[in-house]
């Protein structure tokens, strides 16, 4: 299974992604936990600042988003990407990657939510400092408050999320750049609208009946 998530940020792509990942067996690849990933390896090497431009949303370069996202796909018998493409651009680059690799999506999956749910969703999202694990305070919270139930580091804000200014910047440059990759997958016939309102387990029922046939 070869599918994409598309939705603006703090619509749940991430833990939908997980969910899947686990229910179909292949990996789930967000370009946000392999960039801040990057980030955390500490080293200040201009990949690393790169990386951090792209997170606060001040520029996005189709290259090294691609080059990053071929990576960890090549070779993988399917996969869920979040995060990415993003662009017109680098949905065109995938395409030409994934005929190079004989292959075909075979969905998209568009999250929808209105915009007082998603600023509430975003508000509440929180991070392990150490594993990298991702919470929300109220839809996913962690077993003990503020800390991470798998490694038990303290959680904090994503680096994406932590100033209001990075936010709307965010959620812009997704209406201007990821907006039209709706009308282009809808043209490829592979666009599925899911309503992602309610708690992450009523949303992944929505997932998965959008995806009978398929699995
Ligand atoms: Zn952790």
């Amino acid at each position: 299974m070869r599918l994409i998530l598309l939705g603006p940020p703090g619509v749940g792509k991430g833990t939908q992604g997980a969910r899947l990942s686990q229910a179909l067996g292949v990996p789930s690849v967000s370009t946000g936990a392999l960039l801040r990933e990057l980030i955390a390896s500490g080293a200040e090497t201009p990949l690393v600042q790169e990386a951090r431009q792209i997170l606060s949303g001040a520029f996005v370069s189709d290259s090294f988003a691609n080059a990053l996202a071929f990576s960890a796909i090549a070779g993988q018998p399917g996969f869920i990407l979040d995060g990415y493409p993003r662009s017109l651009g680098q949905a065109e680059a995938l395409e030409r990657f994934l005929e190079s690799q004989g292959v075909t999506l075979d969905a998209v999956l568009l999250l929808r939510l209105c915009e007082e749910a998603l600023g509430e969703r975003v508000a509440g999202r929180r991070l392990c400092l150490g594993c990298g694990a991702t919470y929300h305070v109220r839809i996913a919270p962690p077993r003990r408050e503020g800390l991470c139930d798998r490694c038990g580091s303290r959680l904090g804000l994503r680096p994406e999320d932590d100033q209001p200014e990075k936010r709307r910047l965010r959620q812009q440059l997704y209406e201007t750049q990821t907006a039209p990759l709706i009308a282009f997958y809808q043209g490829r016939g592979l666009l599925q609208e899911i309503d992602a309102e309610g708690l992450p387990e009523a949303v992944f029922r929505k997932v998965c009946e959008s995806l009978r046939g398929l699995i």
